[in-house]
């Protein structure tokens, strides 16, 4: 007999699992949605936004907290054209930016709230809403009817999101229905996800990590995702033991919180695990054996990155070992090193992790530059440095690239200081990352001024403008502003100088 091909879009992903097992449960309403009805509600909903005048390369933006409405509206836009999520808690600039860059054609928005992303819409761009139902069906409002939504290719536009880049205006980045049905896929084979289990997602599904590792390889698998509408410690282990999750992924900083609420007793809920897996910023070896004793259960790092549709190496489950400190070894995608000019390296020496394989984008939109300085001899530079051991487990050693990682969201620098430079008193901004016990890494910036202003007011400048994660926690007053001989700001350098760890 020959074997089932893998799903090569996310409308055959989401077709494989019988009609009445559960797909998508949502604790706080007490619903559970089945595959059948997942099935349904999607075709109907990109129905809806065909009518809306959605086609193949138009974008939806979606405003819309975790839950059943997000999940539904994000596998609609994608079969209609190309969903691009957005984080609810961006300001109106940042929304504005966002809406203008992936030039989106209409704008999905929950009922209630939304106000600063309806603003920076400003009735050029169509607006649906989008809510749950009492039956767990969403209901979507403002639409008109009779268009029926075509299949997507693999080669189609599923997804498009913003990478903060370390330069210049962020990169968008165009994830295919290949790419994510691949990632979906290596996610599902490399934890062996079945229909026995429950996903429990604790991680905003406006990022890849919630998307692509809890929801798309829970559909791939045929498995149940259990979706509440935030991440609560105090609810985390009554949802586990109530809906008998079998494993949850999450940044360190999500299980720091669970570690610290932990006493010496396994929680109740626990026994369930099969493993936990963590990824997006790095977990310390303490906190991995320390998780390890509190679930009972194998902690297994993982590397991700939006360009690769998520994952690109992961610690395996037991028989294989798990190498704390590690991510582990490749899956799905070739790794290797590379010097400073994107040459390969020989194995075992480190350099910048690249990749290549079937999740990995083709190329960033609209970006030659990026594009230029990204891809060398078809492997994708990461910005991130490690090395390879001889059993092919990765170790990351530092980032290339000056991203801020604050628990797994990431802030550039650039977008920060160019807020604080908007503010009238401020001469010189630089923004850099200081570092912090649970986020690993805080924002803080440095200022030099022209006119009086305090560190408050410079903060409510900020928060006005930019999201809560971006802003500045500690804003330094200096003198001047540490430069190189050829003027270059070197944020590491003032950061070193200036800094004391964020608490
Ligand atoms: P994003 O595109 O937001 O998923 O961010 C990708 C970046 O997150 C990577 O390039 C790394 O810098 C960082 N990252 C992901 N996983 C890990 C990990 N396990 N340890 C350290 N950094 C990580």
């Amino acid at each position: 007999m020959s074997q089932p091909e893998s799903p090569r879009s996310l409308l055959e992903l989401l077709a494989a699992a019988p009609a009445s097992r559960p797909a998508v449960v949502l604790p706080e309403a007490g619903i559970r949605v089945s595959y059948g009805s997942l099935r349904a509600q999607v075709a109907r909903t990109a129905d809806a936004f065909a009518a809306a005048g959605i086609g193949r390369q138009d974008r939806v933006a979606i405003v819309l907290p975790n839950g059943l409405p997000l999940i539904v509206c994000f596998l609609a836009a994608a079969v209609a054209g190309t969903a691009a999520p957005l984080n609810p808690g961006y300001r109106q600039e940042e929304f504005g930016f966002s809406l203008t860059d992936t030039d989106a054609r209409l704008l999905v928005l929950p009922p209630d709230g939304g106000e600063e992303a309806r603003r920076a819409a400003g009735g050029r761009i169509p607006v649906l809403t989008a809510a749950l139902g009492t039956t767990g069906e969403v209901e979507i409002g403002g639409r008109a009817g009779g268009r029926s939504a075509g299949a997507p290719s693999p080669d189609d536009v599923a997804l498009v999101l913003h990478t903060s880049g370390s330069t210049g205006r962020p990169k968008r980045v165009p994830l295919r229905h290949r790419n994510l049905a691949a990632s979906a896929g290596t996610i599902a084979g490399t934890y062996a996800l079945g229909e026995a289990d429950v996903a429990l997602c604790v991680m905003p599904l406006f990022h890849v990590h919630g998307l692509v590792a809890s929801v798309l390889s829970t559909l791939a698998s045929g498995g149940a995702v259990v979706v509440p509408a935030r991440f609560n410690p105090l609810a985390f282990w009554r949802t586990a033991r109530e809906q008998r999750v079998t494993w949850y992924s999450a940044v360190p900083t999500i299980h720091q919180l669970l570690i610290a609420r932990s006493g010496r007793e396994r929680p109740a809920g626990a026994e369930s695990f099969r493993f936990v897996r963590s990824c997006s910023a790095a977990l310390s070896v303490e906190a991995a054996r320390r998780l390890e004793e509190v679930v009972g259960a194998p902690v297994l790092e993982a590397y991700g990155m939006t360009e690769a549709a998520h994952q690109m190496a992961s610690n395996p489950l037991p028989p294989r070992p798990r190498k704390f400190g590690t991510v582990g070894p490749a899956t799905g995608v070739h790794i290797g090193t590379a010097d400073a000019d994107g040459r390969p390296r020989p194995a075992g020496e480190p350099g910048e992790v690249v990749i290549r394989g079937p999740g990995v984008i083709d190329a960033y939109e609209d970006n030659p530059d990026a594009n230029r300085s990204s891809f060398v001899d078809g492997w994708f530079r990461t910005g991130d440095q490690g090395v390879l051991d001889a059993d092919g487990y990765l170790s990351l050693l530092g980032r290339i690239k000056e991203l801020i990682n604050r628990g797994g969201e990431k802030v550039a620098p650039p977008e920060v200081d160019a807020v604080l430079l908007a503010h009238a008193a401020v001469a010189e901004a630089v923004c850099f990352g200081i570092p912090h016990p649970t986020l690993g890494e805080e924002v803080a910036a440095a200022v030099v001024l022209q006119a009086p202003a305090s560190e408050a007011e410079l903060l409510a400048h900020c928060r006005d403008r930019i999201a809560e994660f971006k802003c500045p926690k500690r804003i330094y007053v200096v003198e001047t502003i540490p430069r190189t001989a050829t003027g270059k700001i070197l944020r590491r350098a003032v950061a070193a100088a200036l800094a004391e760890p964020a608490r």
